[in-house]
């Protein structure tokens, strides 16, 4: 049974984690590490740190991956599809933050109708000139699934190329690529969440591995940051720029290493 945890008696800060990579290592299924539940209980209780996952997964494929690894707690924010926020309700139920969702959907909205030609290019020259997949489900109106990393870095390319709306911008995380609108992102996201609690970026912590999770490394969202040791090169190589704390672990082991390097018990 998964529980909401009682609250802290003050919140003192905020710690977003990337999902897949960083949490939950790819081919891997059954349980988390439970060393990360225990310790993220204990920063929480003790440093009154609300945490979160942020991640390129919508709300139902991130609750399903909660289910595969047995998430014993719910944490205390989502930012699902990189950019839409959900806290937890009761009965499990997330419940949407509806100003700052509503906003980002009319945004969305509005800017892919405007960029429907530049969406056609890109659609012509990866189905014309690559083996990557256009895809267009419901509520992801462009995304795209390249075959390999070197083959998504000529679609990246192709597409920095264009001319475009200001606007129009993506989140790439490894062979799959999401546009979205540049104000929306896991970093705008997570200040958003955080303030519900009165937290600002000089109290927030975040880890990732990949290239959507550069968004909320930045100075202007975290104080702090870090990253497993399975993360990319250019997430490792920014994470030391920023003085941040590269694990030697990968994935969860290498979390709680990020965790223990920044709260002391
Ligand atoms: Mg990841």
């Amino acid at each position: 049974m998964v529980r909401i945890l009682p609250e802290p008696p003050i919140w003192k800060a905020a710690i977003a984690f990337d999902f897949d990579d960083t949490l939950v290592m790819k081919g891997e299924s059954g349980p988390l590490d439970p060393h990360f539940f225990e310790c993220i209980q204990w920063v929480r209780a003790s440093y009154g740190a609300a945490w979160g996952i942020a991640t390129g997964r919508s709300l139902y494929q991130l609750v399903e991956g909660f289910n595969e690894a047995s998430f014993p707690v719910l944490p205390d924010f989502v930012i699902a599809r990189e950019r839409e926020i959900y806290f937890p309700g009761q009965f499990g139920r997330w419940v949407p933050h509806e100003d700052w969702n509503g906003r980002c959907e009319r945004d969305h909205d509005r800017l892919f109708r405007k960029s429907k030609r530049v969406f056609r290019k890109v659609r012509t020259f990866i189905e014309g000139q690559t083996s990557a997949r256009w895809v267009s489900v419901e509520g992801d109106a462009a995304g795209i699934v390249a075959s390999s990393d070197a083959e998504m870095d000529e679609i990246q390319n192709f597409i920095e190329g264009l001319s475009k709306k200001a606007d129009l911008s993506f989140e790439r995380n490894s062979i799959y690529l999401r546009f979205s609108h540049r104000n929306y992102h896991k970093g705008s996201g997570l200040v958003e969440a955080a303030e519900r609690w009165g937290i600002g970026p000089s109290r927030i912590l975040t880890v990732g591995d990949n290239l959507n999770d550069l968004s909320m490394f930045q100075p202007e969202i975290c104080d702090a940051c870090g990253c497993p040791s399975n993360a990319v090169e250019a997430v490792k190589e920014y994470i030391s720029r920023r003085g941040g704390k590269v694990a030697n672990k990968p994935g969860s082991a290498g979390v709680i290493e990020v965790l223990g390097h920044y709260f002391a018990p």
